[in-house]
């Protein structure tokens, strides 16, 4: 088992302080922390504490580090990607692709000479994810049934004209409707919700169980960055808004549109950087590859619950790539860390500990690389929470 340090990644959505106070690392004022990446993902890239960089480590020894089971499955990369999020602000609404539309979209991309601001598809691999709460955690995950949708543009007057695109066609010829308006066009739909909500927002009588306040989160942001109305602002009314209470999982597939609004939480995932967005950030929209990738079915954010498995608690997900497994250690209590035909990476989400009995203690925002069919074992010195993302194999 070898120490790795997290790359971060400043996107203008993060907090400051989660992750700077959750890894101890020291970090120029001001400057949004987003997210930690543990992974090998050329985006962001971790290091060994000597500062090589994890893909360089693994190349040294691709069999020895990765294992052949692993290589043969997933190619000479890991499987997932692990990382932890603060959310401040809400994050684009969001679509991953399926392993196959990845690889179509991919090949098609490449051929094509596009900036890489606007390519939708980064790599050829699906991005399917699982995050687990470590605060409240407020998002956008799904469509709302046809009964909650038509029940909201009856009660809302300046939706009206969206009923008959929505009777017609369903959920997706709404949201086709909606994303070929113009700012003007979309104008007199949003105006009246933001005129009537936008009092009881700043004066914080909306709770944020309620999707009006994300709504007026959403348009006060795009008016003080000076941006037009978007389609994505009346998207927040038409999806599911989910409140996760810490340490709540959901898990989110392909197709599934979904936004995080705000809170801290781990997100696993396949090993990719795919995204196509619906809005509510300045990022690129590509409606046409957009629409023919979102799953327009109603539904709702299932919770799942883990099942004990190796003395850890492990969160079931209908994927092969990526694997969570919570253990909880008291002081004083150790551990033999399950040998794995493949790689996993371990994050200490609080405590302290030592490995292997030697002379040193890592705390809270540690992470570590365990290589196939190695055995180390922990040592509590404190009440520990530590996470393995692995691959199954
Ligand atoms: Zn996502």
């Amino acid at each position: 088992m070898i120490e790795i340090k997290g790359i971060e990644q400043h996107y203008d959505w993060g907090g400051e302080f989660y992750i700077p106070l959750l890894t101890g690392q020291e970090h120029a004022s001001g400057e949004p922390m987003a997210e930690l990446w543990l992974g090998d993902h050329p985006n962001g890239v971790a290091t060994l504490t000597n500062g090589i960089p994890l893909t360089d480590w693994m190349a040294a020894d691709y069999q020895g580090r990765l294992g052949d089971s692993c290589i043969k499955h997933y190619g000479k990369r890991l499987p997932f990607l692990l990382k932890v999020l603060d959310v401040k602000a809400p994050l684009s609404i969001q679509v991953h692709p399926t392993k196959k539309q990845a690889e179509k979209g991919y090949d098609l991309e490449q051929g094509l000479s596009i900036e890489p601001s606007k390519r939708n598809y980064k790599d050829a691999n699906h991005k399917p994810e699982l995050m687990l709460a470590l605060s409240d955690f407020w998002l956008l995950h799904g469509f709302k049934s046809e009964k909650e949708i038509t029940a909201l543009l009856s009660k809302e007057e300046s939706l009206e004209s969206l009923l008959s695109p929505f009777t017609e066609g369903g959920t997706k010829q709404l949201v086709s409707y909606i994303f070929a308006l113009s700012a003007s066009e979309l104008a007199p739909l949003i105006m009246p919700i933001v005129n009537r909500y936008l009092d009881a927002y700043q004066e914080n009588r909306l709770s944020k169980n309620n999707a009006y306040f994300w709504m007026m989160r959403a348009y006060m942001r795009a008016a003080s960055a000076n941006a037009q109305l978007e389609a994505g602002l009346l998207m927040v009314l038409l999806l599911n808004l989910c409140y996760v209470a810490k340490g709540g999982v959901i898990f989110q597939d392909a197709g599934i549109p979904h936004a995080y609004l705000e809170g801290q939480n781990i997100e696993l995932m396949a090993n990719s950087d795919n995204v196509l967005r619906a809005g509510l950030t300045s990022k690129h929209v590509d409606p046409k590859e957009l629409l023919s990738i979102v799953n327009f079915d109603p539904v709702k954010a299932e919770s799942i619950s883990p099942i004990a498995k190796d003395g850890g608690l492990e969160y079931p997900v209908p994927v092969n790539d990526f694997c969570l497994t919570e253990y909880r250690l008291q002081a004083g209590e150790s551990l033999s860390l399950p040998e794995n035909p493949g790689p996993c990476i371990w994050f200490v989400l609080s405590g302290e500990m030592t490995v292997n009995g030697q002379d040193k203690y890592w705390r809270n925002g540690s992470a570590f690389y365990q290589e196939p069919g190695n055995t180390s074992t922990i040592y509590a010195q404190t009440e520990l929470v530590i996470y393995r993302s692995s691959a199954k194999l």
